[in-house]
């Protein structure tokens, strides 16, 4: 999906929704997901890798500042030490100029013999060409001295006092030496001042690359963060947007299109949505259309089947009329077979009859609307009993409390005209029949339970029995239409229930549907099971025996 084919439908409402779904935000091919989020963090991850060069070079710069601060320091110590040995060369030779004795010239001869060490150690650690020139000068100072002031001196002073003073008062010994010290100092001072620029460099270097970790860690985790924010807001946002299509087209909506997305991986979903879409349309009004032909046909079927039994009915009663009019006056008078083939008629009219009334209960029962109102099904299972009198005898009929439900009261009193004659129709031989009527509150729903102890359904046929014209004996053995079944169970689904069967062969059988409870506001006496105002009258009968 490049830039949107055609405008939105609706604009979206959320600023960030609108951020994202600029058209004109959108024209390039589209970015895969995993890009659209790793590469914004070559940002922050490039800031972190210079404040990592720059940490490295910093301390690359102050280990060498602290190799210059070492030599340095090496060299003071050494000028310091050939500041010590000129001293001690001068105290030794003085020594012995003034006394005359050997011992005052010790350390004049102690420090002559380590001096030349003390020069070639300086030179190794000299790193300029200032300090070189100046301990050349100092050695060749003090070589000088030894030469042309020591020596003599301590010769003269072999001989006499006199000539070794003569010579001192001369005082270009003095001099030489003071000349060797004053270039020992300028040497010392300069290395101090050196010391201090390489302690002044390091420490500035430190506060350097201190400053530019902190200001690059704080740049980059505030990068990184702003960036993490970006990807996962645009992430979400682009999912919440397709999450918000889906829901549309589960709501029927499936012309509009997903907002434009960066997301490579997005905008192809956003494409098979469409596809989707187009697909899931193009069935749905296909079968709008079955559906439409279905309910059609259905419909013209159910209208003939009416009219075909309710048309049937009149020619149906004349023929009953005048094969009960034959019987009536001709039994007895025509020979033996006459008599059985009108007695054969008769009841083959009869069976057609019930046959023609069941099928219209069946066809009044399917186009039947949603009339619903409170139903007190005490009392539709009191006039069911009543019309079924003859069929209860001999049999035990118990029925405990029953519900006020939401219903159409003629419908649910097919279902249990259908369920309470059944009930009573197959009972078992050798044992007297028993029928219990009960009902359960399930929360949501009433469930209504009708239970014999009669012959029972193998499991095999627990589904076929539900469906038009489906008996299990013939008419010899019990008599019907078998269409029974199937009124009760499209009466029950007209309530937006279920009907149910458990049954074991040659026990019995229970067969149980739901009917919705009647609306809360119509209010509700202290039993539930009676409407408000209606308790003594609704109160079930006692049982007629103990429960079997
Ligand atoms: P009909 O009762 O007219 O035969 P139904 O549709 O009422 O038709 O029932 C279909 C078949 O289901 C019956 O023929 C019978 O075989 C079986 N049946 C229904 N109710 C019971 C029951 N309570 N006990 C045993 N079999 C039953």
């Amino acid at each position: 999906m490049s830039a949107p084919d055609r405008p939105l439908s609706a604009a979206p409402a959320d600023p960030s929704r609108q951020e994202r779904g600029d058209p004109a935000q959108y024209t390039s091919p589209g970015q895969p997901l995993i890009s659209f989020i790793l590469r914004p963090f070559w940002l922050p991850l490039l800031l972190l890798l210079g404040v990592g060069v720059s940490v490295l070079v910093a301390v690359d710069r102050n280990a060498r500042s602290a190799a210059l601060v070492s030599e340095a320091q090496a060299r003071l110590t050494l000028i310091t030490m050939l500041l010590r040995d000129t001293a001690d060369l001068e105290r030794g030779q003085r020594g012995y100029v003034i006394t005359g004795m050997q011992s005052f010239l010790q350390p004049y001869t102690n420090t002559k013999k380590i001096f030349p060490g003390h020069i070639e150690a300086l030179r190794k650690s000299s790193v300029t060409d200032q300090q070189r020139v100046d301990l050349n000068r100092v050695a060749l100072l003090i070589g000088a001295w030894d030469r042309q002031a020591a020596l003599p001196e301590i010769a003269a002073r072999r001989e006499s006092l006199d000539a070794a003073v003569k010579l001192v008062s001369d005082g270009s010994g003095k001099r030489t030496l003071d000349e060797a010290r004053q270039t020992l100092n300028a040497m010392q001072s300069r290395e101090n001042a050196r010391l201090n620029a390489a302690l002044l460099s390091s420490t500035a270097t430190l506060r350097n690359v201190r400053a530019v970790t902190l200001l690059g860690l704080l740049l980059s985790v505030l990068l990184l963060i702003l960036t993490a924010i970006r990807a996962a807001r645009t992430v979400a946002g682009n999912v919440q947007d397709v999450t918000a299509r889906a829901r549309q087209m589960a709501a029927g909506d499936y012309d509009d299109r997903l907002p434009p997305t960066p997301l490579l991986e997005l905008r192809e979903l956003g494409q098979q949505f469409q596809i989707m879409a187009g697909a899931v349309k193009e069935r749905e009004q296909a079968l709008r259309t079955t559906n439409t032909a279905l309910e059609r046909s259905n419909r013209e079927l159910e209208q003939f089947a009416y009219v075909a039994s309710h048309d049937l009915q009149e020619p149906l009663r004349t023929i009953g009329s005048y094969t009960e009019l034959l019987s009536k006056r001709y039994t007895g008078q025509l020979d033996e077979r006459a008599d059985q083939y009108i007695a054969f008629t008769i009841s083959a009219t009869q069976r057609l009859k019930y046959l023609i009334q069941d099928l219209l209960a069946y066809s009044r029962v399917r186009q039947s609307g949603r009339n619903f109102s409170a139903v007190n099904t005490a009392e539709i299972v009191a006039q069911v009993l009543d019309d079924l009198q003859l069929q209860i005898q001999g049999a035990e009929v118990r029925v405990e409390s029953m519900p006020v439900v939401w219903g159409n009261p003629e419908l649910l009193r097919h279902v249990f005209l259908n369920l309470i004659g059944n009930a009573l129709k197959f009972r078992a031989e050798g044992r007297p029949a028993h029928v219990s009527v009960s009902a359960q509150d399930d929360g949501t729903h009433w469930t209504v339970c009708v239970h014999d102890n009669g012959i029972g359904i193998e499991p095999q046929y627990h589904d076929r029995i539900f469906g038009v014209f489906q008996r299990l004996h013939g008419p010899s053995e019990y008599e019907g239409s078998g269409i029974g079944l199937a009124v009760t169970r499209t009466a029950v689904e007209q309530h937006g229930g279920t009907l149910s069967l458990n049954s074991v062969l040659g026990q019995g059988s229970v067969f149980s549907f739901t009917v919705p409870h009647a609306p809360a506001s119509l209010g509700r006496s202290s039993n539930p099971l009676l409407p408000a105002g209606a308790e003594g009258k609704l109160e079930p009968d006692p049982p007629s025996t103990a429960p079997f």
